[in-house]
Parts: structure tokens; C-alpha cells; sequence
């Protein structure tokens, strides 16, 4: 039967943009196996190399004899285990926050907040390379003023704040004021660049606006023992919402937002994307704990992490390679051509290395580029194998032009 869909399918698959998916054999490790072969993992958001941590493993299992798995609701009727509340108490001190609420994703997380702060008459400025699931919350709050500035841009926010006094200043239909908020990536997943946030901390300042980070990449990487981009700038207690990914660096799943107490209650009341939705199943939900414990107590699976992207950038930039505007373990390695990023990409599979093409409409035309994430878990003998792997590459696909 030729639906609608077939129709679609083959146009998607004529423009290029039929994506195909990978499937793995094995744990996520710093090697993957695929097709029962094995390959190196320079793509993964695996950052610590927790996701498939023994102590991780071993948490789950005991807490899954205990308890069983599922949490069969919602966490506000009878889904709120003990855990919950033990996984919010310590993601709450490792942030130094006063509270934290644990969704079942990031993205999930920010839908959560935008949606449950603003409202169609309040205002929103918003970093133009933010994630999608911030683009789709603002979407979905149905706010009508909204601004989107240039990336990383504080002159280009400052320039739309003022635009936007007239709205900012006035109140809304009912007499209240307009509630601000100010949104932006922490760590931008294209470029692995750094959301400038003592300044927008102190915009955000002047005009008595919202502060939001969303941290994704930013968790278990940035700051000391990977507090995140906040404790990267000295910055806590000045930002007034913070999102952060439990699928990443914590290597399980989930979301998270960290702020003052009131803030988080009033999310822990109001928020549809916490109260219609299932609470995060037990092996989930201790894995967490061992996951923040293991990064309270100890700074060497993020000191590791910085030791092989530092020597990762370091060989590449040596070699002549272009890390684009990196300042941290997400490293691009600017090709400029979409079809050049792919077949290198390619390249690079057939000598078991896995590094991921980035492409229009992930990034501007022309901006194609293969994007590296080193893990802790690599060793500095995988790391040189992959930038070896990468020079290799190199030299075939100039050689064939
Ligand atoms: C990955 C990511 C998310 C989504 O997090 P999930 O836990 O996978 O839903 C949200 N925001 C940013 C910036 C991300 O990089």
C-alpha cells in the first residue's frame, strides 16, 4: 500500500535527510559493538563513562531486588519513592541549590518550566542555537512575545530588550506585571562553546528578569567536580533556574531543575510535564543516586574527561585541524562542505572509529562539520588511535580531489 507516508518518507530520503539509525550490541562504552564489530566511541554524550559504571550496574540490581522496577504512577499520587526524594536531596546539594525536581528527561524539564512560567502575555529572549526542546517549550507556552537573539550575543539582547521595553515595562490585560525570562544553553552541543552567563546574569539583574540555563552538556563537565556552568563562573545563587540532563554525563535518564525552594514547589504543583506523566522507574532512579554520589565524593572522572579532550583538541589543532569555537569535550572539526562532513564521517566508520557528521539544518549551510566527544572512560592510547584515524582520513579524501 503507497500511503501519504511512503510519499514523505522518499522525499526525505531525495533531499538526504532520511536519517539511518545505528544499532548497538554493546554496553556504551569507550568502544561500541556493531554488526559484531568493534569501534571506537568518540560520539557519545557519555562524558564520565557512567552508563555503563559497575557501581551504577550494582545500585539498579540491588535496588531493583528491593523494590522491583516499575513505579506505576504518577509521582503525585503514589509513583514517589524513597529514592526520588534521596535523588532530589543530593542533586540539590551537589548544585548547591536549595531544591531540585527530577522529570523523566531534559527535555521534558524545559517544557516544564517555560510552559509553567509564562503565559502568552509574559516575555522571552532566547539564545537563537538553543536546544529544540527549549524552541519547542517556548512554543508550546503559547508566550507571543518572544525574541530570539544572536547566539551568544549580550549587545544583540540588550538591543532586543530595549526593543521590547514597551511590552516588558507595561503590565499584562489583568494588571499583573509581565513575568521575563531570559533562556540559554549553558554548553551549545553544536559548537561546544560556553553561553556567556555572568553577563546575562547581570542583564537579567537590570530588568528583573528570569535567568535560565539549561546545562545539558554542562552537567558532570563544567565546574569543579562537574557542578556545571554556574559553579564554572562562581555564579551561584544568580541564576534563577537551572535545567540539567540526567541522560548525559549521568549516564541513566531523566531531567532535572535546580532553584530556590519556592520555585521548584511551585513547578512540583503546577507543572503538566511533571504531574501527567509516570515517575522514573527504580533502576533509574538508584543508578542516579550512585551517579551523584560517585561525582560528590570524587573529581577524577571529570579530570579524566579534561585530560583526553584537552590532548584530543591539542593534537588536532596541532595537525592543522580547524575546533572551531571549542572550549570544551564537545570539539567540532569544522569541514565547511555538507558532503565532505558525510563521506568523512564514512571514512572514518570503515576504520572503526565513530564520530558524528553534523550538517544543514543541524548547523548553518556551509558550516558542515564531524563533531568528537571524548570520554573519561578512553584511554590516552584510544584517543591517539582516533586522531590518527581522523589525519588518515584526511589524507584519502584530499589525495581523491
Ligand atoms: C540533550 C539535551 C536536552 C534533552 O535532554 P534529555 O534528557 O535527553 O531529554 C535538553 N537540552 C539540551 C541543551 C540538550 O543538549
Amino acid at each position: 500500500m503507497n500511503s501519504e507516508f511512503d510519499t514523505l518518507i522518499q522525499s526525505l530520503k531525495d533531499q538526504g535527510l532520511y536519517k539511518k539509525y545505528h544499532v548497538v550490541e554493546s554496553a556504551q562504552g569507550a568502544y561500541l559493538t556493531l554488526g559484531n564489530k568493534k569501534y571506537l566511541n568518540l560520539c557519545s554524550n557519555n562524558y564520565l563513562g557512567l552508563a555503563s559504571d559497575d557501581r551504577l550496574r550494582q545500585a539498579a540490581i540491588e535496588a531493583i531486588r528491593q523494590l522491583g522496577v516499575g513505579t506505576t504512577s504518577v509521582r503525585a499520587l503514589i509513583g514517589t519513592n524513597t529514592l526520588h526524594v534521596e535523588l532530589e536531596k543530593k542533586l540539590a546539594a551537589f548544585k548547591h541549590a536549595q531544591d531540585a525536581l527530577v522529570l523523566t528527561g531534559g527535555y521534558l524539564a524545559n517544557m516544564a518550566v517555560v510552559q509553567t512560567l509564562l503565559d502568552k502575555e509574559d516575555i522571552v529572549f532566547s539564545d537563537e542555537l538553543n536546544h529544540a526542546s527549549i524552541v519547542d517549550a517556548i512554543k508550546l507556552s503559547g508566550v507571543i512575545n518572544k525574541y530570539i537573539y544572536k547566539h551568544c550575543d549580550c549587545s544583540d539582547l540588550q538591543r532586543q530588550i530595549e526593543e521590547a521595553r514597551p511590552i516588558w515595562s507595561s503590565t499584562k490585560g489583568n494588571g499583573e506585571p509581565r513575568r521575563i525570562l531570559i533562556v540559554s544553553d549553558g554548553v551549545f552541543s553544536m559548537d561546544g562553546d560556553i553561553a556567556p552567563v555572568p553577563e546575562l546574569v547581570t542583564i537579567a539583574d537590570e530588568i528583573g528578569a528570569l535567568l535560565m540555563i539549561d546545562d545539558a552538556h554542562g552537567e558532570g563537565v563544567l565546574g569543579d567536580h562537574g557542578r556545571g556552568v554556574v559553579d564554572h563562573f562562581g555564579l551561584h545563587g544568580r541564576v534563577a533556574i537551572e535545567v540539567g540532563t540526567l541522560s548525559k554525563a549521568f549516564g541513566v535518564m531523566g531531567g532535572f531543575v535546580t532553584g530556590d525552594a519556592g520555585l521548584i514547589d511551585y513547578l512540583r504543583q503546577k507543572a503538566r510535564q511533571f504531574l501527567f506523566t509516570n515517575a522514573l522507574s527504580i533502576p533509574d532512579t538508584a543508578a542516579l543516586i550512585a551517579a551523584v554520589d560517585i561525582l560528590s565524593a570524587s573529581d577524577t572522572e571529570v579530570k579524566r574527561l579534561w585530560e583526553n579532550a584537552n590532548y584530543l583538541k591539542k593534537e588536532l589543532q596541532d595537525a592543522g585541524f580547524d575546533t572551531g569555537l571549542s572550549e570544551t569535550p564537545i570539539i567540532p572539526v569544522m569541514l565547511g562542505d555538507e558532503a565532505t562532513a558525510k563521506l568523512f564521517a564514512e571514512e572514518l566508520f570503515k576504520r572503526r572509529v565513530m564520530a558524528t557528521p553534523i550538517v544543514f539544518p543541524m548547523v548553518a549551510k556551509g558550516t558542515a562539520r564531524l563533531r568528537l566527544q571524548p570520554s573519561a572512560i578512553h584511554t590516552k592510547e584510544d584517543v591517539r588511535m582516533g586522531i590518527e584515524m581522523i589525519k588518515e582520513v584526511r589524507e584519502v579524501l584530499s589525495s581523491r580531489t
